[in-house]
């Protein structure tokens, strides 16, 4: 990750991440921690919250670490997150809007609770997280909102319900936000991860002949790690894209430009 230096200019900021008790969620928190900025996890749950504690000090020498049970569907959760980060640390800098579930199944037949459930993380709690500490990014002068979508937000994920029609309209979303909040000095980005390993998504890497069929597909050679995607977080987060806004950056080791290899040729096999 990024080390002690302060390349990307994040030292001393205060960055939100939803979901970091999980993969790409945790990934984040150690990146901006690395970076010399207070950090704070929103995760359901007071044990998940506990754990995310006893791995992170609350203080260190570059920053502070802060776990808050919070549920990013709620607008009453999020206003009582928004209020511990302001008595905290002043109020945000950076959100990371990475909270995600995925509810695999046909859409034919789905149950319309399904769908909502899905949406209401995945989508409307974009929404509102953005709402609640933009507000406080506009009283510091500006900031920097990143949203975790997907390549399914451009591609088609079979089989996965509203994840993605929810992670497409969350790329429109953070262009609008983009566009709305820009005179406030906010910006808004997409990071689009490929294939990773993590919680959400290990159940399909169990069997190693589907991993190494996934592998296969992705020119990189390798599957994504929660750490490449924080990466790319971490960059559209810091002052090195201050000018970059309403932009989506696909971390993917090349897999969604496959579409033409896939295509017979005469003469040529991918
Ligand atoms: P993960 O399941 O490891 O982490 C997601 C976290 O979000 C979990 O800790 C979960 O508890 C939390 N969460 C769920 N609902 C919440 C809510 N209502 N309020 C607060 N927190 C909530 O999954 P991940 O793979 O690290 O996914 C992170 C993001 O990356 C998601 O938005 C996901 O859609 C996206 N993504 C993942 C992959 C992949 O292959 N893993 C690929 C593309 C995009």
């Amino acid at each position: 990750m990024t080390g002690g230096m302060d390349w990307l200019g994040l030292g001393g900021r205060t960055a939100v991440v939803t979901g970091g008790g999980g993969g790409i969620g945790r990934a984040c928190l150690e990146g901006f921690l690395a970076a010399g900025c207070n950090t704070v996890s929103l995760e359901m749950g007071a044990a998940r919250g506990k754990a995310l504690a006893a791995d992170f000090p609350a203080e260190t020498e570059a920053g502070r670490f802060l776990a808050l049970d919070c549920d990013v569907t709620s607008p009453e959760s999020l206003e009582r997150a928004g209020e511990a980060v302001a008595a905290a640390f002043g109020g945000a800098d950076i959100l990371v809007n990475n909270a995600g579930i995925l509810r695999p199944g046909p859409l034919a037949g789905l149950p319309l609770g399904d769908w909502k459930a899905m949406l209401a993380v995945n989508l409307e709690g974009v929404l509102l997280a953005s709402q609640v500490f933009a507000r406080q990014m506009a009283a510091r002068g500006g900031g920097a909102l990143v949203h975790v979508a997907s390549i399914a937000a451009s591609q088609p994920q079979p089989f996965s319900g509203a994840y993605s029609p929810g992670k497409a309209a969350v790329a429109m979303l953070s262009r609008q936000l983009a566009f709305e909040m820009a005179a406030e000095g906010i910006r808004s980005n997409v990071v689009s991860p490929g294939l990773v390993v993590t919680p959400l998504s290990a159940a399909f890497y169990a069997d190693p002949q589907v991993r190494a069929a996934r592998e296969r597909h992705v020119p990189a050679g390798r599957i994504g790690t929660p750490a490449d995607m924080a990466e790319a977080v971490l960059f559209l987060a810091s002052a090195r894209a201050g000018y970059v806004t309403g932009q989506e950056i696909v971390v993917d080791g090349g897999l969604s430009q496959g579409l033409m290899a896939a295509v017979p040729r005469p003469g040529y096999t991918a």
